[in-house]
């Protein structure tokens, strides 16, 4: 196992999870470093190398099992990050003022107290940082209070100015990249919707609907499920935008995806896959009511009317419909089928809906939705 995976407890994380693997990799350092550390200062004392009193080494060892004991606990689920934050937090406190009261030979101890203030802002966030701020603040002028600590009053009043200053620093350090997080989620977001919408018409795009049709089929054959694709090809489009002009074709573009939408429900796929071409992938239907629904739509269009220096314009479109079968191998399979009906559909006049059966050879233009029932077109 590699390092970079380790630090991560061995999860895997997508990347809306950026700043959980972040904080993962952080916490697991800052263990391991502890980890160590608490360790080799409980060994060393006890080698008699750096006396640190007996009290205290004894909570070194402790603290050094804990943190080990964290690392495992972190490994256990994704979801331990915060309580594994906040307890290396509560036992690094005890440590360190067990280091301000137990070793008053170390005149330099305090400075633990300003490494928990900027860890605690870094894994645990503002509100963290400021109550480990007051805590240590609190520990410290309660023990020199209660206890003589060895310092003199202007060593304390540094050690709590330093760690007020040191506490603000890091207030605004965390404040910034919380705002550059959330502004980085926030153009992410906006980047995939641009990426996956159709300018014009607000509709799912070709890009994402190539996406989205493919795992739709997968888990139809998978399941033995029906799945049913209509082709939409709007008639005679090009002479429209020569009679009418390009803005007027764009008009009815955006009325046709409203007018479709209408009659779809939230669960069906919508998209725009060409110029005037639109899909509508449609799950668990019987072919008797996609028949039915494809009429419908084509009925409904036919009332879309935009106008135009006095006239008023409308469209037709043609429409090809194919289900999913045994044999498909792959969406496109269910896919040509549904061209080929389409590409009937225009043949046989426009303005019409046609159903590929088995093969693109099979094809029917069905007059009736209980004509469209006897055609083998099912899976
Ligand atoms: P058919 O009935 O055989 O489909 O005829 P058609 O004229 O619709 O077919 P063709 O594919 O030849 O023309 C499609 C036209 O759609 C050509 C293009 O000008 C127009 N078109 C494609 N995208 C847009 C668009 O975004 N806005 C507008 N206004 N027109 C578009
Ligand atoms: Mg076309
Ligand atoms: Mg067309």
């Amino acid at each position: 196992m590699n390092m970079n995976n380790f630090l991560q407890s061995g999860f895997k994380f997508t990347g809306e999870e950026n700043l959980l693997q972040f904080k993962f990799k952080m916490l697991n350092s800052i263990l391991i470093i502890v980890a160590f550390f608490s360790l080799l200062f409980a060994l060393l004392s006890d080698l008699g190398m750096n006396d640190i009193g007996p009290i205290h080494t004894k909570v070194n060892y402790m603290y050094s099992l804990l943190t080990l004991m964290l690392i495992f606990f972190l490994r256990l689920s994704k979801q331990n990050d915060t309580a594994a934050s906040h307890a290396l937090l509560v036992i690094s406190l005890i440590t360190f003022t067990s280091a301000l009261i137990f070793v008053p030979q170390d005149e330099f101890r305090i400075i633990w107290f300003y490494l928990l203030i900027f860890v605690a802002y870094m894994i645990n966030g503002k509100i963290s940082g400021l109550l480990y701020t007051l805590s240590s603040i609190a520990i410290i002028l309660i023990a020199n209070f209660t206890i003589d600590l060895h310092l003199s009053d202007v060593a304390i009043h540094s050690a709590i100015l330093g760690l007020i200053i040191g506490s603000f620093l890091s207030f605004i350090y965390t404040n910034k990249i919380i705002n550059y997080e959330t502004s980085l989620k926030q153009q992410n977001s906006s980047l995939s919707v641009l990426a996956s919408t159709d300018y014009l018409t607000g509709i799912m795009n070709r890009r994402m609907f190539n996406q989205i049709s493919e795992h739709y089929f997968k888990t139809a054959q998978q399941d033995h499920l029906s799945l049913t694709l209509l082709l939409l090809d709007l008639d005679h489009f090009k002479k429209v935008n020569d009679t009418y002009g390009h803005q007027t074709g764009d008009q009815l573009l955006i009325c046709f995806v409203q007018t479709v939408k209408n009659l779809l429900r939230k669960s069906d796929i919508f998209s725009r896959i060409g110029g005037e071409e639109f899909a509508i992938l449609l799950s668990q239907i019987d072919k008797k009511d996609a028949y039915t629904l494809a009429e419908k739509i084509r009925k409904a269009v036919e009332n879309v009317t935009v106008h135009y220096e006095g006239h008023n314009v409308s469209v037709r479109t043609s429409i090809g419909i194919a289900q999913n079968n045994a044999t498909d191998t792959s969406f496109s399979d269910m896919f040509s089928r549904s061209d080929m009906a389409l590409y009937k559909a225009k043949k046989e006049g426009r303005n019409r809906t046609c159903c590929a059966a088995f093969s693109e050879n099979d094809i029917d233009c069905p007059q009736t939705s209980e004509q469209a029932e006897i055609l083998n077109f099912s899976i």
